[in-house]
């Protein structure tokens, strides 16, 4: 199949969302990572999503919607925690796990009872929506396993020519998925760590707690809270190692490795022999989210056989950024 390139107007976002309510699968940006939008409604555009992705089946979707008036066709309960979190973070990068209203496709969550769904700030992705009419499934618009597209031409890098279109925008502001709680657990639960912090969930869900899989990865026969929390992600070719180290011993470290590059905060790139990749400034978590799925991405370039990433802090939106990077390693961390 050809895929369209849309622009982002007005005539851009109608294309959209005639192809949407046909039923067929657009990629959209949105300020976290592009979407591969699809109606939540129809099993057939679903169907579409995961088989242009690769997605395993049992991984669910996030739903998007434009205002709260789509909210009631999405959840049957909307309880007050639930209120207070969308009043703050609506528009935004926070995904909740509420229980599914009827209208959501049974394909969207995978045979769950519950559905992941999100208001997101980007006028165009809203525009999509509204436009449309009906809420959108949409998973990060990436071949499943690499890392999620944070530019158009990241998109058309993984799809063209499976999807029926995409719609060309800037790029990402935040640059990592969503922050998705579960508040159809309790306590409630941190499923996967993002620009909304753990500290500040905790100013309105105080009894908050981090699922083990945010940092750690399960073993077998563990169940996962978040089905795509289990599976090895944002993966470039090259091998990834993830090291936690002070900035002189993880110098010193890669200086002692042969091929190998090293993505590193800015202010030890001058220090390394090693080619290497700037994360951002070391105390900048929000930079090093928005650069991060582009440097990875651009680690195949590099001719090298191996890449050692130094670790952020696991605070604020740094656990955010660990947690992609421990799994763009593949969970192999060496501690020096
Ligand atoms: P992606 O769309 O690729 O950003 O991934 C969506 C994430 O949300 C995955 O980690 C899913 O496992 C998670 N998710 C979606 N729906 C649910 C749900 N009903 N319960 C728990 N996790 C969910
Ligand atoms: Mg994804």
């Amino acid at each position: 199949m050809e895929t369209a390139r849309l622009k982002d107007n007005l005539a851009g976002i109608s294309a959209a969302a005639e192809i949407l309510k046909a039923d067929g699968i657009v990629a959209v940006p949105t300020e976290t990572v592009y979407g591969l939008a699809a109606s939540a409604y129809s099993d057939t555009a679903i169907s579409k999503v995961f088989a242009a992705k690769g997605r395993p089946q049992d991984n669910p979707l996030i739903v998007h919607i434009s205002d709260f008036e789509m909210l009631s066709d999405v959840v049957s309960d909307f309880p007050k925690e639930a209120r207070a979190l969308a009043e703050r973070f609506w528009p935004g990068p926070l995904t909740m796990v509420l229980p599914k209203g009827e209208k959501v496709a049974d394909s969207v969550s995978r045979g769950l009872s519950t559905v992941a769904v999100r208001m997101p700030n980007n006028r165009v992705a809203l525009d999509i929506i509204k436009a449309a009419g009906i809420p959108l499934a949409a998973p990060s618009a990436n071949l499943s396993g690499s890392p999620s597209p944070t530019t158009a031409d990241h998109v058309i890098s993984d799809l063209d020519g499976k999807i029926d279109a995409v719609v060309m925008s800037g790029s990402c502001e935040v640059g990592l998925e969503s922050t998705v709680v579960s508040l159809s657990t309790d306590p409630p639960r941190l499923l996967r760590p993002g620009f909304v912090t753990a500290e500040e969930l905790k100013e309105i869900l105080p009894n908050l707690v981090v699922d083990k899989a945010v940092l750690e990865e399960l073993q077998k026969g563990e169940k996962a809270a978040s089905p795509g929390m289990m599976y090895k992600h944002y993966s470039p070719k090259t091998e990834v190692f993830l090291v936690e180290a002070e900035a002189e011993e993880f110098i010193s470290f890669v200086n002692s490795k042969e091929n190998c590059a090293a993505i590193c905060f800015s202010e030890e790139q001058g220090s390394i022999t090693a080619p290497t990749l700037s994360l951002g400034a070391k105390d900048n978590n929000k930079n090093q989210a928005q650069n991060l799925f582009s440097l990875l991405r651009e680690c195949d370039s590099l001719g090298v056989q191996t890449v050692f990433v130094h670790a952020p802090k696991k605070d604020g939106v740094g656990l955010a950024v660990y947690n992609r990077l421990i799994r763009a390693a593949g969970f192999k961390v060496i501690k020096l």
